[in-house]
């Protein structure tokens, strides 16, 4: 497989482009035409000789990815599955998903969102979420990170990013952190814009904490009990709900970054008015917002969706309890929304097995 130029560091790239007849500047060049406008093609990259961008799309492909599948919904969020083929690390091949999210009112001028993956399958195994159905394949490595956020910028302007796709981030976080701060430095995102979610291992939260992190935190909550966290979240089974908020708590006052707790609103499994109370109890004093997710259906789960008016009641206990609790109505549930639900149906049919 041959190397692509994203996966190249830039002193690199320029190396390959000289190899290639061209100059060192025309390597920035292509490298900005990619980052910052989303360019596919170096034929659309006009300032680049013509002779060199034919050596350049014969020999060094801007890309290692190739789009598998592609589901739109009404809402005009587009689900891109990616397959990266095994690079040099010979870590094997994988599929990942990645949303391009429009903001709701189209005459609305700022970016859309993307949401990325961090690895090829799961390893947390949450009962609700297709992600970790298959298992965990590999860490994607820190190009293939960056690449998606590329994908995206091809389909528009992105102006916020959330990495709340396939994957546990923390368990990655040397890759995430470099492809993060390629995104940052050369595509142009603010550091508040970036929202890196993870069910908050309470060690690796605080040690993030101290690396000057250029991104926002939410922690995956889901209950206030200990003992049905340990069933929703099975990856952080034995370690009590203090802890992780500790932990949040820790994260706050080295980063002064506020926090979210994201809740994934199961019917009639999560959504009582003594959970909303319970949450509220463990919320207070904290400054960090609540947001809930309702369940998004996923094929062959037990779990059921809340109505909208018990997603209404859980907000309003919230915060007549002076908790800031927001609610996110998943975006493109037609175009299968659930995180790792493309990638799951693609697998059952045969088509990204990985043998
Ligand atoms: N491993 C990270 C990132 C996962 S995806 C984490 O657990 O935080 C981001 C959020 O989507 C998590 O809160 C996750 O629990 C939630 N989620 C997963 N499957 C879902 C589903 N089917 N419906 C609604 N939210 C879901």
């Amino acid at each position: 497989v041959s190397e692509s130029l994203l996966q190249l560091e830039p002193a690199l790239a320029q190396q390959r482009f000289q190899e290639l007849g061209g100059r060192g500047f025309h390597a920035r060049i292509a490298r900005a035409a990619v980052l910052e406008r989303g360019l596919l093609d170096y034929a659309q990259i006009g300032s680049l000789p013509r002779s060199l961008r034919e050596r350049l799309a014969a020999q060094l492909p801007i890309l290692c990815s190739s789009e598998v599948a592609r589901s739109s919904s009404p809402d005009r969020a587009i689900k891109l599955l990616l397959a990266f083929p095994s690079g040099r690390s010979e870590r094997g091949p994988g599929t990942v998903e990645t949303v391009f999210i429009p903001r709701r009112d189209p005459s609305d001028p700022r970016g859309a969102t993307v949401c990325v993956s961090t690895q090829v399958g799961c390893p947390v195994a949450c009962p609700f979420c297709a992600s970790g159905k298959l298992g965990l394949e590999r860490n994607l490595e820190s190009h293939e990170i960056l690449e998606q956020f590329v994908r995206a910028r091809a389909l528009g302007p992105i102006s916020r990013a959330v990495v709340m796709g396939i994957g546990e981030p923390l368990l990655n976080l040397d890759s995430l952190t470099r492809a993060l701060d390629v995104v940052l430095d050369e595509m142009g995102l603010g550091q508040r814009k970036i929202t890196v979610s993870t069910v908050g291992f309470p060690e690796r939260v605080r040690r993030l904490a101290e690396r000057r992190p250029r991104f926002q935190l939410a922690i995956s909550l889901h209950t206030p009990f200990d003992q049905q966290r340990d069933t929703l979240v099975p990856a952080m089974r034995g370690v009590p709900i203090e802890e992780v908020l500790a932990a949040g708590d820790h994260w706050f006052e080295r980063t002064g970054r506020e926090l979210t707790y994201e809740y994934v609103l199961l019917a009639g499994e999560n959504d009582s008015q003594e959970h909303a109370r319970s949450l509220a109890k463990r919320m207070a004093g904290r400054r960090a917002t609540v947001n809930l997710i309702p369940f998004n259906p996923v094929e062959g789960s037990p779990f059921g969706r809340p109505t909208v008016q018990a997603v209404a009641r859980f907000q309003g206990a919230l915060e007549s309890a002076g908790v800031v609790a927001t609610v996110r109505w998943s975006r493109g549930v037609e175009a299968q929304a659930a995180c790792g639900q493309l990638r799951l149906r693609s697998a059952d049919a045969g088509a990204a097995r990985i043998p």
